[in-house]
């Protein structure tokens, strides 16, 4: 304090200034020296002073009219006079004025010590006082704004904060009206009184009810945390007590307990990724499945289920449409914590801060698709696959055609198409039975499937007639190889029933071809081969 203090001196003698400054400097921060009161009031009203010392008799403005003027800005302003004239003309004044000094001159440096350590003394218990005024106001704010229930009691409330009120639905005249264990619920009334007695006889034990019911003023009951304790109050004993009501918290707490256990109990596979890809959260469903443990996961990138069967394309793909705050379905191959890899139908949703709108989290819930996606591969395989034979069946080489159609429209391509009708078939199932029959089919696709290129297309059209599509090439060049398929035929030596033969319609198609008039073209072509003899090939552009 004494360091921070300001004093301003005014003395109209200069020898007497010098020499007294000097002395006073010692006690404070800054001295503001002035040589007449004139001086002295304009610098108080510049600067900040804490002590004023004063001669009385200065040119301009003496002593007690300037300490007049001060008093009006600041009453309570601390002053000191120094002066020769010990009158009582002036002392009256002084004492009107409420001066807090009064030294004779020659001024004696002990008195003057000791008027200013008073001064000082007086300043701190000043400063003190408001800084407690100044810690009230804060506490009063505190206790009106904060979302805190505040009560102190007796038998009835003596004291409530405006959120107490607020929380109960009473005014606070109603409150200072009623017992302390009014609010609480009947069964706890009896427990809640004797604790307010027990507390009325000064025992101190703080508690914290951590769920208890209060009902408020319209019949409603809610859930408050009450912390209660006892405190000395006006020369007895009282307690207070803070609230807080947790209805809301407890029903959220309650949907997400439900919710978490819903989670663990789902069949489905369950895990929460932060936006970097970081697992937060994994259930029981996809622990059991993938066998790691939910230690093993959380905090780990997602990426430990990758199986490197999907290409960077893959992913990518993926990511571009979560990350546009979009859902994704696919199936990704994963992989366990073994190695085994599976099929995982996952649905990703990305989660978005309310306030940011920004992607906070990513939910996937999935499920083991591995039997299905099994099931499914064999389907299509039953589904373009000729049972019998194991080349592609009608369905599959029409499709081709109508494929083939498209690209010759599409690229301007052309293709030849090969019909073949195996000669007099029902003969060899009378003759050797349908089971040689059958065998027979099977070679005779074995030997043209063999004679064949990659890109051609050969499939089983239905009963002993077959189709073959051969992209790109001319007619005459389809001719010569249709030509040479017929004597490969022919010369196969097929058991029990030695040999047979197969007439082959051909024809040509470009961009301008349709499907119907193709297959009828093709179907002519193969009947004048019939008609003409069988063992032939006939081509019909
Ligand atoms: P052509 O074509 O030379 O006029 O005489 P074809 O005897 O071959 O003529 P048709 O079309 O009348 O007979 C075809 C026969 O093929 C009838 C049917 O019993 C037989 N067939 C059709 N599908 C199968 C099959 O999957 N297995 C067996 N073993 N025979 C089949
Ligand atoms: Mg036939
Ligand atoms: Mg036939």
């Amino acid at each position: 304090m004494k360091n921070n203090l300001s004093i301003l001196y005014v003395e109209d003698e200069n020898n007497i200034r010098e020499m007294l400054s000097k002395f006073i400097a010692r006690f404070c921060k800054n001295i503001f020296l002035a040589h007449d009161g004139q001086e002295g009031l304009e610098l108080y009203k510049q600067n900040h002073i804490d002590i004023v010392i004063s001669d009385i008799k200065m040119p301009k403005l003496n002593g007690i009219d300037m300490v007049q003027e001060i008093k009006k800005i600041n009453p309570a302003q601390l002053v000191i006079f120094t002066t020769a004239h010990i009158d009582s003309e002036y002392l009256f004044k002084a004492i009107e004025l409420q001066i807090d000094g009064y030294i004779a001159k020659p001024v004696d440096l002990d008195k003057l010590k000791n008027q200013i350590d008073k001064c000082i003394i007086e300043l701190e218990a000043t400063h003190a006082q408001q800084q407690l005024k100044e810690s009230e106001a804060r506490s009063k704010i505190i206790l009106e704004t904060s979302q805190l229930g505040v009560f102190i009691y007796k038998e009835k409330f003596i004291y409530v904060n405006e959120v107490f009120c607020q929380m109960v639905g009473y005014t606070k005249e109603e409150l200072y009206a009623m017992d302390s264990w009014a609010l609480v619920s009947a069964q706890n009334t009896t427990k809640i009184k004797e604790i307010v007695y027990q507390r009325l006889e000064g025992k101190k034990f703080p508690r914290v009810h951590n769920e208890i019911p209060i009902v408020s003023k319209n019949g409603d009951t809610k859930i408050h945390r009450v912390t209660t304790d006892t405190i000395e109050y006006e020369g007895g004993y009282a307690g207070i007590g803070t609230s807080i009501d947790i209805t809301d918290l407890l029903d959220t707490k309650e949907r997400l307990k439900l919710l978490a256990q819903a989670m663990e109990q789902m069949d489905e596979m369950v895990r929460i990724t932060d936006k970097d890809g970081y697992i937060t959260y994994v259930n029981e469903a996809l622990t059991k499945h993938t066998q790691y443990k939910k230690g093993e996961l959380i905090g780990q990138q997602n990426n430990i289920f990758n199986s490197k069967k999907h290409d960077k394309k893959f992913y990518e793909k993926m990511y571009n449409i979560i990350e546009d705050k979009k859902s994704y379905k696919g199936v990704f191959v994963n992989a366990k914590k073994d190695g085994e890899l599976y099929d995982e139908e996952q649905t990703i949703t990305p989660i978005l801060n309310e306030d940011t709108d920004e992607i906070e989290y990513y939910v996937s819930t999935s499920k083991d698709v591995t039997k299905e996606v099994k099931l499914q591969e064999q389907l299509e395989t039953l589904a373009t696959v000729d049972a019998l034979t194991g080349i592609a069946n009608r369905y599959s080489i029409n499709k081709s055609i109508e494929d083939e159609l498209k690209r010759a429209k599409r690229y301007n391509k052309h293709f030849s198409l090969l019909m073949f009708d195996i000669d007099f078939f029902k003969k060899v199932n009378d003759t050797h039975g349908h089971d040689i029959g059958d065998i027979v089919l099977k070679e005779f696709s074995q030997i043209i499937s063999s004679s064949i290129r990659d890109t051609d297309m050969f499939g089983r059209w239905g009963g002993e007639e077959f189709m073959l599509l051969i992209p790109n090439e001319e007619i005459h060049v389809a001719q010569k190889l249709a030509d040479k398929l017929r004597k490969q035929v022919k010369a196969h030596y097929f058991e029990d029933v030695e040999h047979i033969t197969v007439s082959i319609g051909i024809t040509h198609c470009d961009g301008h071809s349709e499907k119907e008039a193709l297959l009828k073209r093709v179907d002519e072509a193969l009947y004048e081969a019939k008609e003409s003899g069988r063992d032939r090939v006939v081509a019909k552009v």
